[in-house]
């Protein structure tokens, strides 16, 4: 039996291995929210050589076997004025198709289920644009239509301030959760198959959005409040309805939102910093140098954080499996919208495989582990193509 129990123990590593290369070969990682559009727009960023800065860019999507990515678009009542959101929002979205066009042997453009799965079988790497703020649409249904005609496969109804319709977690509420107004625009996302998307809004928001769609929701990069109670983060009763309604809690990977001690730091120094960064940007308009000198000094107060594990972020992803199913998490990781405050282990598109590794090492089965990484968030996209109008 000794002997028996030492040849199981040597070839164990071997066959976690065996499975860990069966897992990668097939599998979908699918990443709901990810902000680089912005820096191909504003610094010319090309997704086609490996950085050492920000966190996605095609050598490092080979390396992390990142199958498909939903790329945020975002424009801030705080930074740009009302007149300017819709330009910059097709301008931004203009970014995201011509940076795929010009990396079309790796990259295509998805805008079904049906797509990411054709994509990914050719070998290649699906990508969709969302967007963040229903601000964006300008109260205009038309509008909105017309991001749809462009691409946009999902809307964060609220961004960090509440608008017209929709109430934010970081903002008063001002509706009470969805105005009138607000489910008029989730009949017409339905009904033109563009994903509910409830990270960022109050959690009133929340439960008035899953009650007014008539398909699943997502939220796109939210983590978990039982863990660390920060306003970001969903309380259990919010992930329970998302889920009960078919849909999937993407677990941002921001260190600052997987632990509260890191919160506490990021919100207290983020003043500072952000008063740093405007000064510097005001000073250095014509500094070609100017974007890399923003990231140190995010990475100087990033260094200020306490660190905080990759396996903090699989004790979201674990905590939200265990509350309402394997069927009902998925990976928003915000990356590129987190000021490179990354968890250790977790720094870029190359390292979603300790994530595989991570699961199976906590006992998670194959199936699991192929919902969680993308499918799930595949099947949220299938579910709200059925309810559109044809
Ligand atoms: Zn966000």
């Amino acid at each position: 039996m000794a002997f028996l129990a030492l040849l199981i123990a040597l070839a164990a590593p071997v066959w976690a291995q065996d499975r860990m290369d069966r897992l990668m070969r097939d599998l979908l990682i699918f990443d709901a929210h990810v902000d680089t559009p912005r820096y191909v727009m504003d610094e010319g960023y090309q997704f086609a050589e490996q950085h050492s800065y920000y966190e996605l860019d095609i050598p490092r999507m080979k390396k992390g076997n990142l199958g498909a990515v939903f790329f945020g678009v975002y424009v801030q009542p705080q930074d740009f004025s009302r007149d300017l959101w819709v330009q910059r929002t097709l301008e931004c979205i203009d970014a995201f198709h011509e940076e795929v066009r010009r990396n079309s042997r790796e990259m295509e453009v998805a805008y079904t289920a049906a797509d990411v799965e054709r994509i990914r079988k050719a070998g290649k790497r699906a990508a969709l644009v969302s967007l963040e703020g229903g601000h964006l649409i300008m109260d205009s249904l038309p509008v909105l239509r017309d991001y749809f005609r462009l691409g946009v496969r999902y809307m964060t109804l609220a961004h960090f301030r509440s608008n017209n319709w929709a109430d934010s977690m970081t903002d008063v509420a001002v509706h009470n959760g969805i105005s009138s107004f607000g489910r008029e625009v989730i009949g017409e996302m339905n009904r033109l198959g563009m994903i509910v998307d409830v990270s960022h809004i109050s959690d009133k928001a929340v439960f008035d959005a899953v009650e007014a769609s008539k398909a699943p929701v997502i939220a796109s990069h939210s983590s978990v409040k039982a863990i660390a109670p920060i306003p970001r983060n969903m309380p259990d009763g919010v992930i329970r309805a998302i889920a009960k309604k078919g849909g999937v809690i993407c677990i941002n990977f921001h260190a600052g939102y997987l632990n509260q001690a890191a919160h506490d730091v990021y919100i207290g120094n983020r003043p500072a910093r952000d008063a740093e960064i405007k000064a510097l940007l005001d000073s250095q308009r014509s500094n070609p140098r100017r974007w890399e000198m923003v990231r140190a000094i995010q990475k100087r107060y990033y260094e200020l954080m306490p660190k905080v594990d990759v396996k903090a972020l699989l004790e979201h992803i674990h905590y939200v499996a265990k509350l309402v199913g394997a069927g009902h998490v998925g990976l928003g990781s915000d990356f590129d919208g987190i000021s490179g405050m990354t968890p250790v282990g977790m720094e870029d598109v190359s390292r979603y495989p300790v994530l595989v590794k991570g699961l199976m090492d906590m006992g998670y089965s194959d199936d699991d582990i192929r919902k969680i990484m993308g499918g799930n968030l595949l099947r949220v996209m299938r579910a709200n193509e059925a309810v559109a109008e044809k």
